[in-house]
């Protein structure tokens, strides 16, 4: 497994040395400088230059195992100009970085979503502006002000985070519990696994808490992402992600090519009637599954009859689809 040091690398490293996987970690020097302080991980270390990095290490033998910092670093477009296979879909990873493309799908796959607003003269109701990427909540903005969304519009063009302000998305601001869905789609074992739920714990909306009520009203909180959180859905919500992690796999296939493996995450809200709104996914291993990533995910036990984590289920599916001569299935 070749893996960007960062995100979940240890838990996708000590998932490998479980199932005896070898793992690359690939990144830029002050990357790799943090892996290489832990003595208790085995693995290779590999600098990252660009795509041909990725070249090299397929011609070694390692597939991509793509985290967060894939998206972020290598860029979805950047994995097109690679032959390194990816264990997942990398089209679902270029869908991923585009905000528009991105509830499009979860729309086809008849999963409930907020509003979408085209332009800030069509709000009607407050509204959360985000830019494009997975820059985890990074100057998201809540407004109920047209204006403030002009304004966070031309900033944008204008500091050359993006070339035209509909690359920002305007969407309905949910209120509910933010509760995120970790999933496992296993064409080896022929179903969707869920693994777990966290809670991502963000500043400033979370710091929000302990300020006196008069500064918190003066600020205009981001949702910088700096942790997570575990958490454990009522049992009977659990049918509903499901069932929405089932859909969402049936449409990847449906529109993006045919093939999905491995991990991937609904981000949802869940509103006080119980009902479950997704306002964003994550097309492969989300930071969240670390929250349970030394003891195991509570639900991967129920499928495997002993603990395992989200990392060692991928390295588990790579090792069994080698044996079985199906990597085609798991592999894009
Ligand atoms: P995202 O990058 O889309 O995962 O969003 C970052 C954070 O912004 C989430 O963890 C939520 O706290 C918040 N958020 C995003 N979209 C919405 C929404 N439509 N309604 C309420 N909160 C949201």
């Amino acid at each position: 497994m070749a893996v960007f040091a960062s995100h979940s690398a240890l838990q996708l490293v000590l998932g490998g040395m479980a199932q005896g996987v070898m793992t690359a970690l690939f990144g830029h020097g002050r990357h790799l400088r943090l892996y290489r302080r832990f003595p208790g991980i085995r693995c290779a270390f590999v600098e990252y230059s660009g795509p041909e990095t990725l070249d090299r290490l397929a011609d070694e033998g390692f597939v991509l195992v793509p985290n967060g910092s894939v998206v972020e670093y290598v860029r979805p477009e950047n994995l097109f100009r690679t032959r390194i296979r990816v264990f997942g879909s990398r089209e679902l990873l270029r869908v991923e970085a585009d905000q528009h493309q991105k509830m499009e799908l979860l729309k086809k796959a008849g999963i409930p979503i907020p509003k979408t607003f085209a332009g800030p003269s069509e709000m009607d109701r407050p509204v959360i502006v985000k830019l494009p990427g997975a820059r985890g909540g990074m100057d998201y903005r809540v407004t109920e002000d047209p204006q403030e969304v002009r304004d966070l519009q031309l900033r944008a063009v204008s500091k050359g985070i993006v070339n035209d302000p509909s690359e920002l998305m305007i969407q309905e601001y949910l209120i509910g519990a933010t509760m995120y869905a970790h999933y496992f789609h296993s064409p080896i074992y022929g179903r969707t696994e869920i693994t777990g739920f966290d809670i991502r714990y963000e500043s400033d909306v979370d710091g929000l808490r302990r300020a006196p009520v008069r500064i918190a009203e003066k600020l205009s909180p981001t949702f910088t992402v700096v942790g997570n959180i575990p958490v454990f859905p009522r049992e009977r919500l659990l049918e509903t992600f499901l069932d929405y992690g089932e859909r969402f796999v049936e449409a990847v296939r449906r529109e993006l090519g045919g093939k999905f493996a491995g991990p991937f995450c609904l981000e949802c809200v869940v509103d006080s009637g119980l009902n479950v709104i997704a306002f964003e996914f994550s097309g492969r291993i989300v930071a969240g599954t670390n929250v349970y990533s030394v003891h195991g995910s509570p639900y991967l036990v129920l499928y495997f009859g002993r603990p395992m984590t989200v990392g060692e289920r991928v390295a588990h599916e790579l090792k069994i689809a080698a044996e079985t001569g199906s990597l085609e299935e798991v592999l894009t």
